[in-house]
């Protein structure tokens, strides 16, 4: 019989809209990444008969009851007393436990431990017990009548350890099957195109299954294959993955990751090249994309942001007489930029991103989403021509920057970069 699981999520802040149930978002990517059916998220407040009509109800729809929240030491952390009582079960006080949180009081917060934590130390009669490193309140899960039963901690980085270190091995248990997912990651197509080269096959298959998830600016591929085991399931999974590749060709910029901005960092670091970054309607976006990332300083030299076409010119040394004649929103211009950066920081590749993010046109009068995204390498200089139309500001630097990752990984990878 398949799993089927109810996230339960414990707050009154919840409900009021203070914080956004990020827990439910997390757990129920791991659950399904582990082939179990997530098919209730439920929120409640701090109350403990609607948290337990929430349990009744759950209990009856589900096999997997897993709470978040309501495990710490104040008089508002009802879960685990509410389940206790709903399932029939008593609260026993574990002596080492207490210790425990008597410890991490005094060596990692310097202060003795509040008497009322002593009920974080009080778990279900028969559980099995998720010690919580990152925090105090231990999770616990137990099995009564068929249904399990896991409550974790509030807190997200709490609940997050406790996820990869207890959780998802306790329900790795449960689960016979093995589900391995492939994530194929396409730039420079929409959802809707292709959906229309692929749909007929997704919609026929069962196992693996193929579907699209449209990212801010590009498109991801998850297939996603149930097997006995691992290999199993990856050899399953090889064909689904050729198949997209003919169908998409180099649309296809990778395999099993984040985004463009790890495409080129993991292409130019094999390659053993260096980039650098010229800026302005983006202000800053593809190098702040570049940095998020550490390891980056292997092969990011650095960057300008020249917003004023003062700086484009005596920065990056665009010639004036080019800016006088074709404007700073150009190809001419985005072509200067990037060879202007690769000069001044002696990378092997510049990228430049210049463009009219809006809400209004450019002093010249260059429309709402007009952008030049120039490359220049040892071997050249090319420069793609977009046009976005009247789109949100925030979307159209978003897509900007992804095009100068794109261009960059299309040159490393040797395929033609204007087209897109
Ligand atoms: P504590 O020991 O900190 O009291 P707890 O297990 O009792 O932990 P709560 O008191 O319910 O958990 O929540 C603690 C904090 O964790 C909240 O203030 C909130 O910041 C965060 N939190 C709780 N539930 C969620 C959730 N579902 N999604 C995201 N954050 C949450
Ligand atoms: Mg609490």
């Amino acid at each position: 019989m398949p799993h089927t699981a109810e996230l339960i999520a414990v707050g009154t802040e919840l409900l009021l809209g203070n914080i956004a149930n990020t827990n439910a978002q997390v757990l129920s990517q791991s659950l399904s990444a582990l082939g179990i059916d997530v098919f209730w998220h439920t929120v409640v407040g701090d109350n403990p008969e609607r948290l337990k009509e929430a349990l009744d109800i759950a209990r009856r729809r589900a096999d997997i009851l897993i709470t978040t929240g309501g495990l710490g030491p104040t008089y508002d952390d009802l879960t685990k007393q509410t389940i206790c009582e709903a399932f029939g079960r008593p609260l026993i006080l574990h002596p080492d436990i207490l210790e425990d949180i008597r410890a991490f009081y005094e060596s990692a917060l310097h202060v003795p431990m509040p008497e009322n934590n002593t009920q974080q130390a009080e778990l279900p009669e028969g559980c099995v017990i998720f010690d919580n490193p990152v925090g105090t309140a231990p999770g616990c899960a137990f099995e009564a009548e068929g249904v399990h039963v896991l409550m974790l901690p509030g807190p997200p980085h709490e609940m997050g350890t406790m996820l990869r270190r207890h959780v998802e091995p306790y329900l790795r248990r449960l689960s016979h099957e093995v589900i391995v997912s492939r994530d194929i990651m396409t730039f420079g197509m929409g959802e809707s195109s292709i959906d229309e080269l692929l749909h007929d096959k997704m919609a026929r298959m069962t196992n693996p299954t193929l579907a699209t998830y449209a990212k801010p600016c590009e498109v991801r591929l998850r297939a996603t294959a149930k097997a006995a085991t691992e290999e199993e399931a990856r050899s399953m999974l090889a064909p689904v993955e050729r198949m997209v590749l003919d169908a998409l060709g180099d649309i296809v910029y990778g395999v099993d990751m984040m985004d463009l901005a790890e495409c080129c960092h993991s292409q130019l670091l094999r390659r053993g090249l260096t980039l650098a970054t010229a800026e302005s309607c983006t202000g800053g976006l593809v190098a702040e994309k570049l940095t998020a990332r550490p390891g980056i300083s292997a092969f990011y030299r650095g960057g300008v942001v020249s917003y004023w076409t003062s700086v484009k010119a005596d920065v990056l040394h665009v010639p004036q007489d080019l800016l006088d004649e074709y404007g700073p929103v150009s190809a001419e211009c985005a072509r200067a930029m990037a060879e202007g950066v690769r000069t001044i920081t002696g990378a092997d590749l510049g990228v430049s991103v210049t463009g009219t993010a809006g809400p209004d046109p450019d002093e010249r009068g260059v429309p709402v989403g007009i952008v030049y995204v120039g490359l220049a390498a040892p071997d050249g200089t090319w420069c793609r021509a977009l046009d976005f139309g009247r789109r949100r500001r925030d979307r159209i630097q978003g897509l900007a920057a992804n095009h100068a990752f794109d261009v960059v990984r299309r040159y490393l990878q040797g395929l033609p970069i204007e087209a897109v």
